[in-house]
């Protein structure tokens, strides 16, 4: 049958400002890293793809190398918004990323010029857009000037393949430098994709401070600690689970008994807040409306249903915020 998006699709998500700019982003986007590769089962992606938008999630954000293979969840993407949502390409915020290793040879991974621009050549043809809505450096790249990823990051907004630019996984320091490059260039840095959860902090420290200096957004990845922050982990490692999987990116050695103490803890405290784990993980993410949107992962549909319910309950009292202080030190 054919797809037929929900009429009350906007009712219940909330939009928030990304920094200084005028897009608005929900305070859940949906990422494709897992679960959407050549891999996978296409009808089980499809179907969060479209829950997700059927929830108010209007952005979905990519990488070059997502999969595996690298690139098929770009094709799967772009195969889902030719057939399902091609009518709703102006409801959707696209974002798709290069920096880590793509192809062979010397331009295949870090922040020239060159291989940015052709990465997302290769992109925009695997999900068949003329546009991406945001570009990102995946990484910073220790050996090319700045001036170059950001002169390659404003020339491909004046191309017109991506309406904003962000920059993932760069430290405050040079998240500072590239601002201000890229402020000269007249493409000002919109967002930053950063790591950040209640079991990593690192934004804290200093980059959070730059950000809202300089009015840029933020976007969390790995918001639920890759499944660490839900209830899953707690009396051992599931088979169809990623730490129970084939991810090399999360096993069981990092599931410490020190780790699972503190699951235990912040379950109960979520439990009496008539919330899950995951619900609370994700609206302590989002406290304070520092960070602009947190960007789930999902193995499936129920997940991003119980995810995104976890905006009926944004607010924390003083003494959870302290209890959960006391949990995670
Ligand atoms: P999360 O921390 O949200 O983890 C998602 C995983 O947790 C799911 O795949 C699922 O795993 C499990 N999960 C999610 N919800 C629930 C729930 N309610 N109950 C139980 N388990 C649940 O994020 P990801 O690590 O997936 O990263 C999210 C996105 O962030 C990526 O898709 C990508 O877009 C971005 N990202 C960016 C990076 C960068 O360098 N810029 C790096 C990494 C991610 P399962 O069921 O399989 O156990």
């Amino acid at each position: 049958m054919r797809y037929q998006a929900s009429a009350t699709r906007y009712a219940e998500m909330k939009y928030n400002r990304t920094g200084k700019s005028g897009l608005k982003l929900p305070a859940i986007s949906l990422g494709l890293w897992h679960n959407f590769g050549g891999v996978n089962t296409h009808e089980n992606g499809k179907a969060m793809l479209l829950r997700s938008f059927d929830l108010g999630i209007t952005h979905f954000d990519l990488a070059n190398n997502y999969g595996p293979p690298p690139g098929s969840a770009e094709e799967m993407f772009g195969q889902v918004l030719k057939q399902e949502l091609a009518a709703h390409r102006d409801e959707l915020i696209i974002s798709t990323k290069a920096g880590y290793y793509m192809w062979e040879g010397p331009y295949g991974e870090w922040g020239s010029k060159k291989y940015l621009i052709s990465s997302l050549d290769q992109s925009l043809k695997r999900m068949g857009l003329d546009y991406v809505d945001i570009f990102y450096s995946h990484r910073p790249d220790p050996n090319t000037p700045f001036e170059e990823t950001m002169g390659a990051l404003d020339q491909i907004v004046r191309q017109g393949k991506a309406l904003y630019v962000g920059l993932s996984n760069y430290t405050a320091e040079q998240t500072e430098q590239a601002v201000k490059i890229l402020k000269d260039l007249g493409t000002p840095l919109l967002i930053h994709q950063p790591k950040y959860s209640m079991l990593n902090r690192w934004i804290e420290e200093g980059l959070q401070g730059v950000l809202e200096e300089h009015g840029v957004g933020s976007i969390a990845f790995c918001p639920l600690a890759q499944g660490l922050l839900t209830n899953k982990y707690i009396s051992g490692v599931p088979a169809d689970s990623r730490a129970g999987g084939s991810s090399v990116f999360l096993n069981e050695k990092d599931i410490t008994q020190e780790t699972q103490n503190k699951i235990i803890k912040l379950n109960e405290l979520a439990a009496g807040r008539g919330q899950s784990l995951a619900q609370m993980a994700l609206a302590w993410v989002l406290r304070g409306e520092r960070v602009t949107s947190a960007l789930i992962g999902a193995s499936r549909v129920s997940q991003i249903e119980e995810n995104v319910a976890a905006l009926k309950n944004l607010d924390f009292s003083n003494e959870e915020l302290a209890q959960i202080e006391e949990i995670l030190k």
